[in-house]
């Protein structure tokens, strides 16, 4: 069967070997909840964490349109995996976004992602739904133009394996008024505590755990930005929202492509006794029933190439990036989530068991409601750029 993927990336990372190997660990993991650690091993061997860091840096020199595609393809083999690694590759990919747009301040994320640094995400927090534009942690100065931060931070993925972590705290204590404070942590430095308390119902493996910041230290040349709370078209929360809306987009959507790949093999696999034991492949309901989730699942593709294409191209769309991308994250996530319940329902009640592939994609594709934006931020940010702000 051609494959619903309508072009491949010109370049790959990733071999089909390597992507059987991650596949075949996946449901021990998830039964398990436990770390991916030996998808890191071969991930990290393969070079796929500096996928997005340009050559000049020691790395892969991928495009983001290259590294969404690669990472649709680990996702279809492992989702949790993909999610986990998608928060390394959203730091390289705002790193190098600030780059290639003459703004050097995340060029040394990029020479130590080259040097095998693993990036972790530790901006949500529990009730925070400002995202990027507001933070219940604490970021306290040192006095040297470095901060302490002080709080929790929830569902931080890959807690086991990430070595530096992008935090978010807000100083109101400084003379020049409150500022919300992005910054780098160090993990040998320590200040903070990982929580052992991921027992999810989907990406199990990717060990979201909470994260207790109790005066973790991040030094003056680790502090990223210093920005006034609220709206803003900061390079950096530019390139954060842009960068971790398209990747996310793109994982949720490499679950769905396996998910029909699945449900295509049940519809041939599964016969029927109302048709003298014809497979279900030849069932009209079914057929049209499959045809209805590549339908949708063929329009993400082109958004994501074109979205992410033009990222890499530097399009300026000014705030007009947040609606492309808040859009493209919730098309996919929600398209992802239809097509795997109909993969679900052609496959039938062996989907129903655990241990079962797609039962775990059902399970792994429902996060995709829950990650920025959430499908009410995305409507206000599309409703705010037809009708201006609410009066
Ligand atoms: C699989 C997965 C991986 C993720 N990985 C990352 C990551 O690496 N980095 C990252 O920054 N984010 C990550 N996220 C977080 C995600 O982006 C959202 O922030 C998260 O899903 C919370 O969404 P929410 O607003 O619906 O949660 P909330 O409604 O804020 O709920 C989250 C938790 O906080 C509690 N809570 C809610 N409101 C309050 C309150 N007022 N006071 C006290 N407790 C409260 C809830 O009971 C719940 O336990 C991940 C999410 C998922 C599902």
């Amino acid at each position: 069967m051609p494959s619903p993927v309508p072009f491949a990336p010109a370049r790959r990372l990733l071999d089909d070997d390597l992507l059987e190997a991650v596949r075949s660990r996946a449901a021990g993991y998830d039964r398990d909840n436990a770390y991916f650690a030996d998808d890191m091993v071969d991930l990290v061997s393969s070079g796929y964490l500096r996928a997005l860091v340009p050559e000049s840096f020691g790395g892969a020199g991928l495009g983001l349109r290259e590294t969404a595609r690669e990472q649709a393809r680990l996702a279809g083999a492992a989702p949790a995996t993909a999610l986990a690694v998608n928060m390394h590759h959203v730091w390289t990919g705002v790193a190098r976004y600030l780059h290639d747009r003459g703004d050097a301040s995340l060029d040394w994320l990029l020479e130590e992602a080259g040097r095998g640094e693993v990036f972790g995400f530790g901006y949500s927090e529990a009730g925070n739904d400002l995202v990027l534009l507001g933070s219940r942690t604490e970021a306290r100065p040192d006095g040297a133009g470095g901060y302490t931060f002080h709080g929790r931070k929830i569902f931080t993925s890959n807690s086991p394996g990430w070595t530096r972590l992008g935090v978010l705290g807000l100083d109101s204590v400084s003379d020049d008024g409150p500022h919300l404070v992005h910054a780098f942590l160090d993990r040998d430095a320590g200040g903070f505590e990982i929580l052992d308390d991921w027992d999810t119902m989907g990406m199990r493996a990717s060990q979201s755990r909470s994260t207790v910041l109790d005066g973790a230290h991040a030094p003056a040349a680790r502090v990223v930005r210093r920005l006034a709370p609220g709206p803003t078209l900061d390079p950096l929360v530019v390139g954060i929202f842009t960068t971790f809306e398209t990747l996310l987009a793109a994982v949720y959507t490499g679950i769905a492509d396996r998910a029909l790949e699945l449900a295509v093999a049940a519809s041939r696999r599964r016969t029927s006794m109302k048709n003298d034991g014809a497979p279900l492949a030849q069932d009209p309901d079914i057929r049209w029933r499959l045809a209805d989730a590549a339908l949708a699942l063929d329009g993400v593709w082109p958004q994501i190439d074109t979205v992410a294409g033009e990222l890499d191209a530097l399009v300026d769309r000014g705030a007009g990036w947040f609606r492309a991308t808040a859009g493209l994250k919730v098309r996919a996530t929600e398209t992802a989530k239809q097509v795997v319940e109909q993969a679900v329902r052609v496959s039938g009640g062996s989907s129903y068991f655990s241990g079962n592939e797609l039962g775990r994609l059902y399970r792994d594709v429902l996060a995709g409601l829950f990650h920025p934006s959430d499908d009410e931020s995305a409507h206000s940010t599309v409703a705010q750029s037809l009708l201006g702000p609410l009066g």
